[in-house]
């Protein structure tokens, strides 16, 4: 088959009409679906034959809209959650149970953290958080007998640390375990982990992906290239599953076996299905990703650049610039351009970062990050609140840190928005 560029999948992976059927992706609003004979529906639940039966486990719409990401990704398949947040829990929890460690990176989203440190560790899972510029001796001594695999963020939200993909995935296979890498931030159109030894891709799709700020999502993309049988550490995946007829899904469904699992087992008991209806509004993001990534890229240059020419401001963070401690690495894996985020303090520190915010006008105060409009967060004050001083720190997270978020409006607009909130910001402070 013809492989067609990132671009070409952004518009057209995952749905392709037959003779007379609609161009568009059509929405399947329907919970169930109809079989002529008990006997055929059984075939289904016995994962014997495949077809749609309820669409807490599988949906004509999800599933093309997985497809295309997994075109996007490179990887062999796909499910869809219903936020990102559920999207790292299944990643993981597909492979670890109660007894089991993990091994993640400390500059992760301040959501993840908390989701693993704390809910995950009363499920008896247990994390060990290593700087993502720890040396090698540091990090092999993260791993212990019972690590099941290694997590990181490719770029991460909001201290925009690059991950080193090809140390970690090394690290991880030496350790006889998969690299997950969070890819929210870069999206496939700036960084394709698998293509630098990361085993499974998940994603906030709610943020660039979505891209208008419409619809919470996630979605975790499988490589196909983790072999589960190499050791005993996945029985999950190698040993037969007694809830599913003791299917044994790395004999069944040999690359799928993690999604399927993902699939059957974690989607069947814990739920986090997306609605179709929000699945549909992710594929026309996804149509428009290519564009609107390079635009939000061209235009937070431009910003990060303005940003550092001016005095008022004490710090800049963008892995565009060539004073980013992380150029280096983003040119490596992500040369055509990082993200729209950008993150800087002002001289004027914490107090300062709130009244600049207040003055902004054309960028908006909101929670969300990387969606087509500019906005703007105090992560120490909002997302990354209950963390201390200390975890703040581990997660590259300053008391005075403004995290940017760069549309794709005109670039003037979005600087001069900028420049008036300076200025009004220093006429306050003197
Ligand atoms: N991963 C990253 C990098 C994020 O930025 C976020 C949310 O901001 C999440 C995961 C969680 O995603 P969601 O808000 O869709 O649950």
């Amino acid at each position: 088959m013809k492989q067609y560029h990132l671009n070409t999948n952004c518009v057209q992976a995952g749905y392709t009409p037959k003779n007379g059927e609609p161009r568009v992706l059509p929405i399947t609003q329907s919970t169930t679906y109809k079989y002529d004979s008990s006997e055929d529906m059984g075939k289904l639940f016995d994962l014997t034959a495949s077809g749609y039966f309820y669409t807490r486990l599988q949906n004509p719409t999800n599933d093309a809209v997985a497809a295309k990401i997994a075109a996007l990704e490179g990887g062999v398949a796909a499910v869809l959650t219903s936020s990102g947040q559920a999207a790292s829990f299944f990643s993981i929890f597909n492979i670890c149970s109660a007894g089991d460690h993990v091994v993640s990176t400390s500059a992760i989203y301040g959501g993840t953290f908390n989701l693993f440190s704390v809910t995950m560790k009363k499920l008896g899972i247990d994390f060990t958080f290593v700087s993502p510029d720890a040396d090698d001796a540091e990090l092999n001594a993260a791993f212990k007998p019972n690590t099941k695999v290694v997590f990181g963020e490719s770029l991460s939200n909001p201290a925009l640390i690059v991950l080193d993909i090809e140390k970690f995935a090394k690290l991880a296979h030496a350790h006889g375990v998969p690299l997950v890498v969070d890819n929210t931030f870069p999206t496939p159109v700036n960084c394709r982990p698998f293509e630098f030894g990361a085993d499974i891709v998940m994603h906030s799709t709610t943020k660039y992906m979505d891209g208008h700020a419409t619809s919470v999502g996630g979605v975790i993309v499988d490589s196909g290239n983790f072999d589960w049988t190499q050791n005993d550490k996945f029985p999950g995946l190698t040993t037969p599953d007694d809830s599913y007829h003791g299917v044994t899904y790395t004999e069944s469904f040999g690359k799928g076996a993690y999604i399927t699992k993902a699939v059957v087992q974690l989607m069947r008991d814990l739920g986090s299905v997306p609605a179709p209806q929000n699945s549909f509004l992710l594929n026309l993001g996804l149509e428009t990703l290519f564009l609107r990534v390079e635009r939000h890229c061209q235009n937070a240059l431009a910003v990060a650049k303005f940003l550092e020419a001016d005095d008022r401001v004490a710090w800049v963070n963008y892995p565009g610039l060539k004073s980013s401690k992380y150029y280096d690495l983003a040119q490596k894996y992500m040369p055509n351009g990082t993200c729209g985020v950008v993150s800087f303090g002002l001289k004027t520190g914490r107090d300062g970062a709130v009244k600049f915010m207040d003055s902004l006008k054309l960028a908006a105060i909101v929670t969300h990050v990387a969606d087509c409009r500019t906005c703007v967060l105090h992560p120490a004050s909002t997302t990354h609140r209950q963390l201390s001083s200390e975890e703040l720190d581990a997660c590259g997270v300053g008391e005075d840190l403004i995290r940017f978020s760069v549309g794709i409006e005109h670039v003037d607009d979005i600087i001069a928005d900028l420049e008036q909130a300076l200025d009004s910001n220093q006429n306050r402070d003197s």
